[in-house]
């Protein structure tokens, strides 16, 4: 690498919990498991970029408005300090400061605080909105239309594939259909080592290393080839893997206010 050719910081923005059947998140899985639903800051020098959005914000103070039944389906926990706007606080930023929100998929733990980024420019894959808007039944309980309407007034880049952001390979949102339709994962080059941020191509290491897709994943057979399109770029790259959702690979991690260079 040379020049500037990589993103300057990651910061890992811890957010809610979910309680969910370990079914959902893995074929065979069994019993439940609480996991992580965190929220992923790049500085870059021409931009400052989320990847994802957690849960809405304002559940904190009544989840139930919110989210409904969902809050006891999923075991719904959060605290105020982990709303995506607390977080980004807490290191020094305001939403605002928010130039770029990529969306790896439309889940409600990734939509929530969508609304608070209006100025920012957003990114997503070709097809993935219309599948938020009309899932297929087995997910259906898992996405919020309401999270992003607001959006769909102010417009989206809907693309078609692996896309560069800023056109240096620094940050690439990979195409990893099945999970969802438009399902993404995002490719993060730093000065000193790169990251393969997985969002729900998998749900957990073990997915990973098994290549087992999730039971409500919308096209298995493609959930399985993303998953080894990011084992091959890793591979090829010598990127490190971060499964969000892993709660044994979270504690591993730095998170916020720590960060990766
Ligand atoms: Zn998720």
């Amino acid at each position: 690498m040379h020049g500037t050719t990589h993103a300057k910081r990651l910061w890992a923005l811890d957010g809610a919990r979910m309680t969910l059947e370990n079914s959902l998140l893995i074929v065979g899985g069994t019993g439940k498991l609480t996991v992580p639903l965190p929220t992923f800051l790049i500085e870059h020098e021409r931009g400052l970029v989320l990847f994802d959005t957690g849960l809405v914000p304002e559940a904190v103070d009544d989840p139930h408005a919110v989210y409904g039944e969902l809050v006891e389906e999923a075991g719904i926990e959060m605290t105020s300090e982990q709303r995506v706007d607390s977080q980004l606080a807490a290191i020094g930023f305001q939403p605002e400061d928010v130039t770029h929100v990529i969306l790896s998929h439309t889940h409600v733990d990734h939509t929530g605080g969508l609304s608070l980024f209006p100025h920012a420019k957003f990114f997503i894959q070709r097809g993935e909105l219309g599948y938020g808007y009309w899932p297929y039944p087995a997910a259906a309980a898992f996405f919020r239309p309401a999270d992003f309407d607001p959006i769909r007034k102010i417009g989206w880049n809907e693309v078609d594939g692996d896309f560069d952001l800023f056109g240096d390979g620094s940050i690439q949102m990979l195409a990893c259909p099945g999970h969802t339709p438009g399902n993404a994962s995002l490719f993060v080059q730093l000065a000193e080592q790169s990251f393969i941020l997985t969002g729900d191509t998998a749900h957990s290491i073990a997915a990973i290393e098994n290549d087992l897709p999730a039971s409500p994943d919308a096209n298995t057979e493609k959930a399985v080839w993303s998953i080894r399109k990011l084992k091959q770029l890793a591979a090829a790259r010598q990127s490190t893997i971060w499964v969000g959702h892993d709660p044994d690979q979270w504690p591993t991690f730095k998170h916020a206010p720590e960060y990766y260079v």
